[in-house]
């Protein structure tokens, strides 16, 4: 009997647990990513001393220290590591923009790539996308998922809670983005992927219903799994549409109208909120507002330290940073004037 079946581009190894640093060379062997532990290393500056232990285990590694986040410091990492013909793998340990990094050059240089996170601030440990920095703006790259995803919970317990904050937002603007998908595909016929929906949703939906903490592992483990089946949904989607809809599309308005303002996930997470507003479900509307609120994550405009006449505008804006991305913003086509009724209705429901 033929078996028809789809090839997903998964890792080989997904490990979130305390000590999971440790067991990078076992690891790097049963994977049969690199028997003799010949590997590149890629820290972020300050990360050494902190795993000089850790490092001992692999006494063939060679380790580069880099200024994460830009694609300049990507291209500077695969350039020191071209000639190096010993390398079978490059293995990146960090944060966020750190993995991000070591993705775009591991890719330039098409060696097999692990991620080990030390924080949690954002979906890119298992994506196939790379956010760095090129001439002051935050672009995308697509590039090959990492190849094993490593989370460490004694690191990630230690992260700055506001990057944490940032991975929940993350996190929860899936519920939003599959939303918009969906949109798109009743009123455009947009091809939807049923598996994809389901990986980040069901992600998003135990962090949202998780009662616990960023002091508390379960719920550190929930959320290092939510932002892994983020990344596997996107690889899968071939696109980043089951984590970015209008949420995405506010947080890089933010972005352009008022930089460093908030954390990718948070700005992501209040513009979840207001296309859950605005797509009029008020059951999510109450669980999302509830679960950013304990967690600590900006709700309102003033929490994000703006006018609700600047957060208009800003929502206003979101569609120009994705064209031909259709979500509940483009579906309601709404000015700035008739958002900031919208905002002011959905502040008044927030207090
Ligand atoms: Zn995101």
């Amino acid at each position: 009997m033929p078996t028809f079946a789809r090839t997903v581009l998964a890792p080989i190894t997904v490990e979130v647990s305390a000590g999971a640093l440790a067991r990078l060379p076992e690891l790097l062997v049963d994977a049969r990513i690199s028997a003799g532990g010949r590997v590149a290393v890629a820290l972020g500056p300050g990360l050494g001393e902190t795993i000089a232990t850790e490092l001992d285990h692999l006494p063939d590694a060679t380790v580069h220290t880099v200024k994460p986040g830009s694609l300049a410091s990507a291209r500077d990492l695969a350039g020191r590591l071209r000639d190096d013909h010993r390398v079978d793998a490059l293995v990146g340990i960090g944060g966020g923009k750190l993995l991000d990094t070591a993705k775009f050059a591991a890719t330039e240089l098409g060696l097999p790539m692990v991620s080990v996170a030390t924080s949690l601030a954002h979906d890119g440990l298992a994506s196939p996308t790379a956010s760095l920095e090129r001439d002051g703006v935050s672009v995308s790259y697509g590039v090959h998922p990492p190849l094993a995803v490593l989370a460490d919970l004694d690191f990630i317990r230690r992260a700055p809670v506001g990057q944490l904050r940032s991975g929940i937002g993350d996190a929860l603007t899936n519920l939003s983005a599959v939303a918009d998908w969906q949109l798109s595909h009743d009123v455009n016929g947009e091809a939807i992927d049923g598996l994809a929906v389901a990986i980040a949703r069901s992600g998003a939906e135990a962090v949202l219903r998780h009662p616990g903490t960023v002091s508390d592992d379960g719920f550190l483990t929930s959320l290092a799994y939510a932002l892994v089946q983020g990344g596997l949904a996107m690889g899968m989607a071939g696109s980043s549409r089951p984590c970015s809809g209008g949420c995405h599309e506010i947080s890089h308005a933010l972005d352009v109208l008022h930089p460093g303002l908030a954390s990718h996930g948070e700005q992501g997470a209040v513009g979840a909120l207001v296309c859950t507003w605005l797509r009029g479900d008020e059951a999510l509307f109450s669980e999302l507002s509830a679960a950013m609120g304990r967690h600590g994550l900006p709700r309102t405009a003033a929490e994000l330290g703006l006018t609700t006449a600047e957060l208009a505008t800003a929502v206003a804006y979101a569609p120009r940073t994705r064209p031909g991305r259709y979500t509940i913003l483009e579906h309601r086509e709404l000015d700035s004037v008739a958002l900031e009724r919208h905002l002011t209705e959905m502040m008044h429901e927030l207090d």
